[in-house]
């Protein structure tokens, strides 16, 4: 029977051995998960030794982590904005880059009124439970064409006690009526289909059609982009996030939808990641 500090140290180790991993990070979290043990208690008990079973479970939850399964999947949740999100393989992992379009929506749109925001493409339902959490005036529509994916972005929306969030299983915003929204914001799949990006490390697991659209990568920024114009009451706001280097071609494809007042605003990394437009 091992130590709880032999364990997370040996676990480290071996996890060292993965790209992009948080190595002692995640040993604290897989063993966390196989012991129902606290973090905290993990570290504050470092001589605690682990039964067994417990032992099993963790090799278990080690061994899918040391063959690249995203820690997201193996926990079967991430943290997001304030809050917790259940997600499976059937939902693109909620990334920090995406609480900038969370962000800039609540920057921009006045929270006093009682506004209509859609998330197209939800995925876990990340955006517009953020959205829905700050404020709880407003009426949000989550949509995604993919029905796993709406059915895990309702059960976060009931776990979080946001069920008032509309569910629409559609194409981007084909259902939608005309003039109805305030606002339109998305994190749509938009890296190329070439990209060697997405045979490395956690976009392997993910599915294919919340990353990629295929092609140069913006065609469902173009998509949205197309209808927006239609389903946005006059003033309304477009905000999408895209690739680091795609700031140039998605201001021109929101130009050419007829916004106006369009900006392109940076993530943390000092990358162009989320571009605005008003109709
Ligand atoms: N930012 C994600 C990645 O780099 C892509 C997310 C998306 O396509 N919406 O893996």
């Amino acid at each position: 029977m091992s130590r709880t500090d032999d364990i997370l140290h040996r676990a480290a180790s071996a996890l060292e051995a993965l790209p992009e991993s948080s190595a002692r990070l995640e040993a604290e979290l897989l063993l966390a998960e196989a012991t129902g043990w606290t973090r905290t208690s993990l570290l504050a008990w470092p001589e605690r030794v682990l039964d067994p079973a417990g032992a099993e479970r963790f090799a278990a939850l080690l061994a899918r982590r040391l063959a690249g399964e995203p820690i997201a999947y193996i926990r079967g949740r991430q943290g997001f904005w304030t809050l917790e999100l259940q997600v499976t393989p059937d939902t693109l992992i909620p990334r920090p880059e995406t609480e900038l379009l969370v962000e800039i929506a609540l920057d921009r749109l006045d929270a006093r009124r009682p506004l209509r925001v859609a998330d197209l493409g939800t995925g876990s339902g990340a955006i517009a439970a953020a959205v829905a959490s700050e404020r709880p005036g407003w009426s949000l529509i989550a949509t995604d064409r993919s029905a796993p994916a709406l059915a895990v972005a309702r059960d976060n929306f009931r776990l979080l006690g946001l069920e008032r969030i509309g569910c629409l299983r559609m194409d981007w915003l084909k259902a939608l009526a005309s003039d109805s929204l305030d606002a339109i914001l998305s994190n749509p799949p938009y890296v190329a289909g070439q990209d060697p990006h997405l045979d490395r490390g956690d976009p392997r697991f993910e599915p294919r059609s919340a990353l990629t659209p295929g092609g140069d990568g913006l065609d469902a920024i173009r998509a949205i982009a197309a209808d927006a114009g239609r389903c946005l009451r006059p003033g309304g706001l477009l905000a999408v996030e895209h690739g680091f280097d795609q700031g140039a071609p998605v201001r021109h494809i929101l130009a050419n939808a007829g916004l106006l007042a369009i900006e392109t605003h940076r993530d943390l990394a000092g990358l162009d990641r989320v571009t605005l437009g008003y109709r």
